[in-house]
């Protein structure tokens, strides 16, 4: 039986870890599919506080990692397959291995950006192809640049770029944008903006070189190819929270986003969301990892109700009772 199991290990869950070890809570964190989350496919990160000259998102995580592991926190690979959330306890089933009981339960399962699916794509990565505006807009000082998509995301982000970039160009592949009207109207008057209608990329070059230089379009509706040299694109087609392992239980807003209430509480006593799983609005490293610190501190008070923890006097005095069984 463990006092608290971490979903997830990317800058929320491993900042929850930190906290929980802390507090001698001794939290597992199972790893999840993408360990480490997003901060694995970017290269590097400018406005993690601190690091004035930027670290490398990996490096970051591994720091990350290694802070929580030198207070005890037990970080383990696997994926959950599925959760009872019917207790406290709590049990969650793993791809291998035996089910986990934990008494609370905090959720940092993150947000992973929708991908066109080009092997080009995944292969520039973090080289030039990115999904995050915010974090690596900074580094096309005077290049130009696409932004694919057509909602509030893609356009936000478009005009996000325009600080830096010589030009961006809105890829879209239909003849209106989802975008809201506000949205819109600054995109349409913006002078280093320009929209490719009924557009879609078929292809990012240059893999060889490992760097972004130029898209290859098709145009949906008259099927013409054509090329647009870009250094940087930018991929805004929308999150998906990966929260399919709670639906039913948990409460989620239409998008899928789990509902939190007073800090990082959900619906269910003891179970805590933290991090891009319950955030669509902010969505940075540092927001998800302050609020990973919420969960864990909010997880800590609730455990205090909670006979047989860790942190309760009565099972610390019997723990430390020599020939007591603890
Ligand atoms: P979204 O509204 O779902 O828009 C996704 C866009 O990507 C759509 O235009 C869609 O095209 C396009 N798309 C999806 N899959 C594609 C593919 N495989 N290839 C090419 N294009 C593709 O997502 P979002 O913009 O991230 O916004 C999510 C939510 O957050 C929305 O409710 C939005 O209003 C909100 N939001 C609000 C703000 C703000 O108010 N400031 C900022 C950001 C987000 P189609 O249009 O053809 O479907």
């Amino acid at each position: 039986m463990r006092d608290v199991v971490i979903i997830g290990s990317g800058p929320a869950g491993l900042t929850a870890a930190l906290y929980a070890a802390r507090a001698n809570l001794r939290p597992l964190v199972i790893e999840g599919l993408t360990a480490g989350g997003q901060l694995m496919l970017t290269t590097m990160v400018e406005n993690w506080p601190g690091y004035r000259d930027g670290i490398m998102g990996p490096e970051l995580i591994a720091e990350l990692r290694r802070q929580a592991e030198r207070f005890g926190a037990e970080i383990v690979a696997g994926q959950v397959t599925s959760v009872d959330l019917k207790g406290p306890p709590f049990t969650l089933h793993l791809n291998e291995g035996d089910p986990v009981e934990t008494r609370a339960l905090i959720i940092a399962t993150g947000a992973s950006a929708r991908l066109l699916g080009l092997e080009s794509e995944a292969r520039l990565m973090g080289r030039g192809v990115t999904t995050c505006a915010t974090c690596d807009g900074y580094f096309y000082r005077g290049r130009p640049v696409a932004v694919v998509g057509g909602g509030d995301s893609a356009v936000e982000e478009a005009i996000f770029l325009t600080k830096f970039a010589s030009t961006v160009t809105l890829i879209h592949r239909r003849d209106r944008l989802r975008a809201s009207k506000i949205m819109q109207d600054k995109l349409f008057a913006h002078p280093k903006i320009a929209v490719a209608w009924n557009t879609v990329v078929e292809d990012v070059h240059d893999v060889s070189k490992g760097e972004v230089s130029g898209l290859r379009l098709r145009d949906t509706v008259t099927g013409e190819a054509r090329e647009l040299a870009v250094d940087g694109l930018f991929i805004a087609i929308g999150h998906t929270p990966n929260t399919s392992l709670f639906e039913g239980v948990l409460e989620m807003d239409a998008n899928g986003y789990l509902l939190t209430h007073d800090g990082t509480r959900t619906n269910v006593p003891g179970v805590f969301a933290c991090g891009d799983v319950q955030d669509h609005v902010y969505r940075q490293a540092i927001t998800a990892a302050g609020s990973g610190c919420m969960a864990a501190i909010d997880a800590e008070r609730y455990l205090e109700g909670v006979p047989g923890h860790a942190g309760d006097p009565a099972a610390v005095t019997a723990s430390q009772t020599p020939g007591t069984p603890s």
